[in-house]
């Protein structure tokens, strides 16, 4: 019998990503396969919980925000195992944009039913995605939440530090470097794609397609916080993308370095500092996809 491997941050989406991920079992459990849960308590858990999975799993699930996805991605991501993904955080990027709903029925039987798609894996120096990353000013804000973050996080959470980090936060230089031509000297923060969605209402690369093998770029340049809050105003609407201190660019390899200490996160997780490398792999990930 095929197994499923459920994977739950617990803490994710205030406790809601238990109810679910019990649901979801339930589901799967139904259709026929066996299942087992696998609650994390720390970081790097999920990963190791996925990369435990033998060669005879259906799929292994991932139950909360884009962090617990990713983790559990690079736990699979060099095996032909589906990723299944049941959204249950804040921000669940990846989910939105494949229309994954959180729906524990309709993601159990697309797992019975290996309805799959195949999207671009990418890695960032050593680090798999299939959402996104970035270096400067948001992943600041999610450095700074990392720290601070003992409990459940609501959108409270976000607002004091975003908040903070207008007044306080101090642009750096990133050079970056497209497919080996240097782009820019002066970025202040650099956003990677492999995926439309940014979180919430956003969409900042709003040409991005997850099955063209390149990811798409949005750099600002230094900017004084007066036109980063005009910038990020002008996401709302779709505009942000011709903005003079703006550029969208699109290539298979980025780098980005700074001499500063410059924060970069990956699917939203706090992920070191540069200098880093987002690639595309050439290879694919299944992931598993309701039909619509
Ligand atoms: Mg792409």
């Amino acid at each position: 019998m095929s197994k499923v491997r459920i994977i739950v941050n617990p803490i994710s989406g205030k406790g809601r990503s238990r109810v679910l991920a019990e649901e979801l079992a339930t589901e799967v459990a139904s259709c026929g396969l066996d299942v087992e849960t696998v609650f994390t308590q720390a970081k790097g858990e999920a990963m190791e919980a996925a990369a435990e999975t033998g060669e005879d799993y259906a799929a292994v699930c991932a139950v909360g925000g884009d962090g617990t996805m990713n983790e559990v991605l690079n736990g699979i991501a060099d095996r032909d195992i589906p990723l299944a993904i049941m959204p249950a955080g804040l921000s669940n990027v990846v989910a939105v944009e494949l229309g994954i709903p959180a729906d524990a029925c309709a993601v159990a039987n697309a797992i019975a039913q290996e309805n799959t798609i195949e999207i671009d894996l990418c890695i960032a120096s050593g680090r798999y995605f299939i959402g996104m990353g970035g270096a400067g000013w948001d992943a600041h804000i999610v450095h700074s939440i990392a720290q601070s973050r003992k409990t459940p996080l609501g959108f409270p959470g976000y607002v004091l530090p975003i908040a903070r980090s207008l007044v306080s936060y101090s642009f750096p230089n990133i050079t970056v470097t497209l497919d080996g031509a240097r782009v820019s000297e002066k970025a202040g923060m650099v956003i990677v794609d492999n995926v439309k969605q940014y979180g919430g209402p956003f969409k900042v690369t709003n040409r991005a397609d997850f099955t063209d093998n390149l990811l798409d770029v949005y750099l600002v340049h230094r900017a004084s916080h007066i036109e980063m809050l005009k910038l990020f105003a002008g996401v709302l609407w779709g505009d942000h993308t011709r903005h003079g201190n703006a550029k969208y660019l699109r290539g298979k390899k980025l780098e980005l370095a700074s001499r500063g200490q410059v924060p970069v996160h990956i699917d939203g997780e706090a992920c070191g500092h540069l200098p880093k490398t987002f690639e595309t792999t050439g290879k694919k990930k299944r992931v598993v996809v309701p039909k619509q």
